[in-house]
């Protein structure tokens, strides 16, 4: 990968960077490691020395790691939801996130997250929030659940021919963030969030790590609900209230 964290601060770096702060230090292999911005292990510069391959940041081999980084390794589980049931809680924030479905949708949808959303998939995820038990979380911060959903959302169709494209995408939080209360306490650092993307598989349904081609980090922007209300179909608008007259609400 050609993007890093840096070896004791919590900022993204790119080889060049690295390349160029630790220099001569680099190649006599004493420089310390940059960070696998996912997991947080130690990453290794392949092919420094090299005048055939581009450098880019590796995990070591055979690392153990469970992250979405390492070629042949095991995905981490989904972000967790660790609460007890409360139904009355739950009703009220999954009507006050409902109250502002049209900013939570547009968010999403943006060409920074997954333009490949509509409100078929905006709806499913919010029917899985209520399966995972999201919404009886006390004092869910409202603005971050569209990123949470977008963490749970498993593989998403990416656009094909826009940007960089790629068939899927999948959304990660770094390894601060295994939960999703981990989300509403006090951080050192910034929780990130990353999107990575896919190459078509040509053997099986869903692509697998060996199909990554690309990561991006995704700024949370907490501040979108205070803009204008985003631009919504009739027909979306349609759909959404179907369902919502439809699921009790
Ligand atoms: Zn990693």
């Amino acid at each position: 990968m050609n993007i890093a964290l840096h070896p004791i601060e919590s900022r993204m770096m790119t080889v060049q960077e690295y390349l160029s702060e630790f220099g001569v230090a680099v190649f006599g292999e004493r420089a310390p490691h940059a960070r696998c911005p996912l997991c947080h292990e130690v990453l290794l510069l392949i092919g420094a020395n090299s005048m055939r391959i581009p450098p880019r940041f590796s995990h070591r081999t055979r690392t153990r790691a469970r992250c979405p980084l390492v070629r042949y390794g095991e995905l981490p589980d989904d972000i967790a939801v660790t609460v007890t049931a409360q139904p009355t809680l739950a009703r009220l924030q999954r009507a006050a996130y409902f109250a502002r479905w049209q900013w939570h949708y547009g968010l999403m949808r943006d060409a920074a997250l997954a333009p490949s959303m509509n409100i078929t998939r905006f709806l499913a995820l919010a029917e899985l929030a209520t399966q995972r038990q999201l919404w009886s979380i006390p004092a869910l911060n409202l603005a971050y659940v569209p990123y949470i959903l977008l963490a749970m959302a498993g593989y998403l169709p990416g656009e094909r021919g826009y940007r960089r494209g790629g068939s899927s995408v999948r959304f990660w939080f770094d390894a601060t963030v295994r939960d999703v209360a981990d989300l509403h306490r006090k951080h050192e650092h910034a929780p990130r969030l990353f999107r990575a993307h896919y190459a078509r598989p040509r053997m099986s349904r869903f692509p697998m790590q060996t199909h990554l081609f690309q990561l991006d980090e995704v700024r949370l922007d907490p501040g979108y609900l205070d803009r204008p209300m985003p631009l919504v179909s009739a027909a979306d608008v349609q759909d959404c209230w179907d369902w919502m007259s439809g699921s009790g609400t």
